[in-house]
């Protein structure tokens, strides 16, 4: 997409706008499961909730991808986008029996990650069959808060308590279809990774009704120059010589299960901004534009880097900046930047705008969220307008007190 193109939507459509380009959601997709080829049956879910508007997950669905749900409204909106209830798994965490009831009747996979509800949900429903989390102990990347694999992550249960596990399966007679672990976001080391999933086709070994082994998701791609990025050649390469290898020893085709939400939205995205004031202080230059951390928290909630682009004077003077937000709160989306000098009304963009971002949206300050585009083959889709005071009145109930 071209900066002038870019601009044109934010005249279209006003700022600040969220702009997804559906052809690389195509093409990653389409890298993760050629980097599978080998593997005769491979399930690809994407992860919802990195970016849950309806028109993408129906992009999913016409891949014929399938879809990871963490909440049993994710479940509604897959079923609402188009994708069949045998498409999508429910992987929630630290959820309610009731929940989890739901999405069966939903009629949706069931992956459990602790062992009350896995008893409780075997002495109720032991014909339902189910999936299960395993946390294979192994710190995946260094950031402990995005990482949920390691020993003391609230994800999953834990690979020591397997003979609990086998307990529980013996005693209600409950049918295990699948086992998964997903172990945080950042795939560095490929051999790290694959020491996880060691473990987990240990585990896999010891269920004879498996039907999956889903290896979960961390697929890291690159948000700055120099960025380390999973090798997804090297990773299909070596995982599915050992994912066939083990189908063999266990009599039988299994389906080869990831749930990436990163790796295929991230850099599908941009988030647009208009910049307010430029502000010069005694210690730096500030950008403020017209969003904050109601739009895009991640910079602020832990620590990520956005790469930020004038796309208004691509070719100006680099100078330095820092990019604050409208919020009364300290919303800093990048400090010291350097970015090709910024007048007042010119367009900011973020990049890797795609995963987590619009889903984290909150309309903190009364602000609205803002409008959604997608794009595919230079042609724009509004998926989502833009909020209005309707949006923000609604639900609230004026209560007027006698005082
Ligand atoms: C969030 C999540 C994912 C997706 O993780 P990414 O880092 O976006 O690829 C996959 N599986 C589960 C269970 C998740 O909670």
């Amino acid at each position: 997409m071209t900066n002038e193109f870019l601009i044109s939507l934010t005249k279209k459509y006003e700022s600040p706008l969220y702009v997804y380009d559906a052809e690389v959601i195509i093409s990653q997709y389409n890298k993760l499961k050629a980097a599978f080829s080998s593997v005769k049956q491979l399930k690809i879910n994407y992860a919802t909730k990195a970016l849950s508007n309806i028109s993408i997950l129906k992009v999913f669905n016409s891949l014929e991808a399938g879809l990871d749900t963490v909440s049993v409204q994710e479940v509604q909106l897959g079923l609402k986008a188009g994708f069949e209830p045998h498409d999508i798994i429910f992987t929630p965490n630290g959820v309610s029996l009731e929940e989890i009831e739901q999405a069966m009747g939903l009629g949706v996979q069931i992956n459990i990650d602790n062992i009350d509800i896995l008893e409780q949900f075997g002495q109720k429903y032991p014909d339902f069959p189910v999936c299960i989390r395993m946390n294979p102990h192994v710190m995946a990347g260094g950031n402990k808060k995005i990482s949920v694999g390691h020993i003391d992550s609230k994800f999953g249960i834990s690979i020591h308590q397997l003979p609990h596990i086998h307990r529980v399966v013996e005693n209600t007679g409950m049918l295990i279809h699948g086992v998964h672990m997903h172990t945080g976001s950042d795939i560095y080391d490929i051999d790290a990774f694959l020491r996880a999933t060691e473990i987990l086709f240990n585990v896999a070994a010891t269920f004879k009704d498996l039907e999956y082994i889903d290896f979960g998701s961390g697929f890291k791609v690159p948000y700055k120059e120099g960025d380390i990025q999973t090798d997804i050649e090297e990773l299909g390469e070596k995982l599915s010589k050992r994912f066939n290898d083990f189908c063999k020893d266990f009599g039988r085709d299994l389906t080869l299960m990831f749930e990436p939400g990163k790796f295929l939205v991230s850099e599908a995205g941009q988030f647009l901004v208009n910049v307010n004031v430029v502000k010069q202080t005694t210690s730096t230059v500030f950008a403020s534009v017209d969003s904050g951390l109601n739009h895009l928290i991640r910079p602020m909630f832990y620590d990520s880097y956005h790469h930020i682009e004038n796309i208004s004077n691509p070719r100006g003077k680099k100078r330095f900046y820092t990019v604050v937000g409208y919020i009364c709160e300290t919303d800093t989306f990048g400090t010291n930047r350097q970015i090709s000098e910024i007048k007042e009304g010119d367009v900011l963009s973020f990049k890797n705008a795609g995963a987590y971002c619009y889903s984290m949206a909150s309309n903190y300050n009364s602000r609205y969220r803002p409008a959604e585009v997608m794009v595919y083959k230079e042609k724009d889709y509004l998926i989502r307008e833009r909020e209005t005071i309707e949006d923000i009145l609604n639900k609230q109930v004026a209560v007027n007190l006698e005082l």
